[in-house]
This record gives structure tokens, sequence and C-alpha cells, in this order.
């Protein structure tokens, strides 16, 4: 594993070591994570946005040349400025920390002590290994340590770290560690259930299984308020 991190982290160079295609491969394909923190160079947001959804563009369109797309089709021509655009202020808009949500926290003047669960929060994000969706829903739970957060906030958080190009289980831990650090308490979990599109519509192509990740910390580690968590989970939420 330290290996296989070590190796995917150095930028290319001729002097690397290559990686197989078939090593590549299969790692793709199993889905391995090499850290908990998405893989980023020093020089990531060097340049501005708009920098980038130019290169990103002149990238693309020779993705699709070499493809043998017909470039000067009414139908085809905007597509590289538009997936350019879309990588850098959409679907990968959560790489740059600036784009984090402002979290503001409240005193918890209930006195409310038991857990708080905003379950079903829909996200779509990216595989890191093919660049095709995972989504599904994600369940996150906290007990409060005297501060409460806007609910709101829960789902722009999940959504913020799922606007990467991510695996699941990093996401899983990327939303529990910072939920532990803004609440200032380790009782916190995050229960993601989630369709991956690599699994679905190719490889595989298995698309009636969902994957399942889950972070307990805290009191959440133990078995009573693991599974009063669960039950909240499986309450039906016809309303
Ligand atoms: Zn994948």
């Amino acid at each position: 594993m330290k290996q296989n991190g070590t190796l995917l982290n150095t930028p290319l160079n001729k002097d690397m070591i290559e990686l197989s295609d078939l090593h590549i491969d299969e790692m793709g394909d199993n889905h391995i994570a090499t850290s908990v923190d998405t893989p980023m160079r020093a020089d990531a947001f060097d340049l501005s946005d708009d920098e980038k959804v130019a290169a990103i563009e002149k990238h693309f369109k020779a993705i699709m040349d070499v493809l043998g797309l017909d470039l000067t089709d009414d139908s085809l021509k905007g597509t590289p400025r538009r997936v350019a655009k879309m990588y850098v202020k959409e679907i990968f808009s959560g790489l740059n920390p600036a784009n984090k949500p402002a979290i503001a926290l409240f005193e918890n003047k209930y006195k409310y002590n038991e857990m708080l669960v905003e379950k079903n929060i829909s996200f779509y994000s990216n595989c890191e290994h093919h660049f095709v969706p995972i989504y599904g829903k994600a369940h996150v739970a906290y007990i409060s340590n005297g501060k409460v957060i806007g609910l709101s906030k829960l789902n722009r958080l999940v959504e913020f770290y799922a606007k990467r190009p991510q695996v699941q289980e990093r996401l899983t831990v990327q939303i529990g560690r910072d939920l532990q650090a803004i609440l200032d308490t380790e009782d916190v979990a995050v229960i993601i259930d989630a369709k991956h599109l690599c699994v679905a519509s190719r490889g595989v192509e298995d698309d009636t299984s969902s994957t399942v990740t889950s972070y307990y910390g805290g009191k959440f580690k133990e078995e009573a308020t693991r599974n009063e968590l669960l039950r909240y989970i499986d309450l039906k939420t016809d309303i």
C-alpha cells in the first residue's frame, strides 16, 4: 500500500518506475485509495479557475479529436468548453479549499443532548479511477458538545467533499473527520450508501449492487449508540 501511495503521489517523470498497464487497470477496478487526504500537488491552485478552464478545454478537445469526433459539428463544438467549465466550477469545485462552505456554529440553547441525524442526503460524486459518477445517500449524525450546526451545512459539507474525484471510503472519512473538527467532538458518524457507475455501466457491469461505508467516532463506537443511529436511518420518512 505504502509503496503504491508513494508511486502514485509522485509527479510523472522519466526516472519514475512506470506502473504497468495491468497494475493500473487492476488498481482502478479494485478502487484502492492511497490516502485520506485527496492527493494534490502543492501548486494545485497556482492557476486561476479561468486559466484551468482554458487549459482543460484544449486537452479535452484533443481527446475528442483522437476519438475521431468531428469538432466542427454544431452539437460537438461547444463540448470541450462545457466539460472544462463543468469540471472546474461544478463537479470538481470541492478540490479548492476556497469553495468550502462557511460554517457557523450556534450555542446549544435547547440543551438538546441526544444525537441529531441528517439522513438521506443525496450526493453526486465521481470515481477518481474512471471519472464516472458515484451517487447515493449520506447519513450524518452527531451528538452536541455544546455547539450545534445549521442543518443545511451538513448537506453542504457532504456536497463539498463529493465534488472531487473520489473513492467512497475517503469521502466517508473526510466528512467524518472534518465534522469532528468543526463541532469539536469525537461523537460523529457518517454512513454512505452509493452506486458506482464504473461498476454498473462497465467492467463487471453490475447495476444492482451498492456500496456501504461508515465512519464511527466517539460514542458511536458503542453498540447501543450505533444501533440507535441505524434504527433512525431505517425509519420510514413518509412525511
Ligand atoms: Zn471507478
